[in-house]
């Protein structure tokens, strides 16, 4: 085997599924009303009797941020991710008191409850973008890698001492099918994080693993949901054991 195929070899057992969002515009006018479907602004599912999400801080309403029905996403799926007792989940955010990582609250439901509530008076705080999904394979990125493998780091190492990531990115790149993301990038769902400042994986405070990455969402100027200045994003991570554990991490340029 060269050091190519060995390379391959050693980065095959870590590929984990992942699913890709892209967003449009939604053009659907009568989209305006909640639904148990898949989008991000517009209005949220919300349950009869359940209150608009406040921030902890500062008592401000939070902003929705996107919703999603795991019913809808393209297989194959990790494990963890289809074993949650809930199907659809509405993301909100505080921006308001400036906490970075901003407060956040994740509502979870069971989408065949049919309980939506005809009064969602908050006004939509950006128009309603469609969220498509793609099934992909994604791998660590370089820099973590050595928390996974021995072997993988020092067989790169070996292979060009000048630029010891060459030899992993060629072959990780080729086992993704990697392209550059496209434009309209949303976001990914299970798999591993697209770092853009190293790993900050953060550990279970219950049972100390490392938690998995629940989703990662980028910037999109066009809604004016950004994160922080520059390239951000944020990440969610829970503890499969653990689900009430979670954190969010934020990371920018
Ligand atoms: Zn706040
Ligand atoms: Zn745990």
């Amino acid at each position: 085997m060269n050091n190519r195929q060995q390379m391959e070899a050693l980065l095959k057992p870590l590929l984990l599924p992942t699913v890709e969002m892209t967003y449009s515009p939604d053009k659907d006018l009568s989209a305006v009303e909640a639904s148990v479907s898949s989008y991000f602004g517009g209005r949220p599912y919300i349950e009869d009797g359940e209150s608009w999400p406040e921030c902890k801080e500062c008592h401000q309403a939070m902003e929705f941020v996107f919703q999603m029905n795991l019913q809808e996403l393209p297989q194959p799926i990790s494990k963890e991710l289809q074993n949650f007792e809930f199907d659809l989940f509405a993301f909100y955010v505080c921006r308001a008191c400036e906490y970075w990582p901003p407060f956040y609250e994740l509502r979870t439901y069971r989408s065949d409850s049919k309980k939506i509530s005809k009064l969602t008076t908050r006004p939509r705080l950006f128009p309603r973008f469609n969220i498509e999904m793609k099934s992909k394979l994604s791998l660590p990125d370089w820099d973590g890698i050595d928390e996974l493998s021995d072997e993988i780091p020092s067989l790169s190492e070996e292979s060009n001492s000048e630029e010891p990531w060459e030899l992993f990115e060629v072959c990780s790149e080729r086992l993704v099918q990697q392209s550059d993301p496209p434009e309209n990038w949303f976001g990914v769902v299970g798999g591993y994080p697209n770092w853009i400042q190293g790993d900050e994986t953060p550990i279970c405070n219950k049972c100390g693993k490392s938690m998995k990455l629940f989703f990662e969402l980028g910037n999109v100027e066009e809604a004016n949901l950004t994160w922080m200045d520059f390239l951000s994003a944020i990440y969610l991570f829970y503890c499969p054991e653990h689900f009430e554990e979670q954190e969010l991490v934020l990371q920018s340029t």
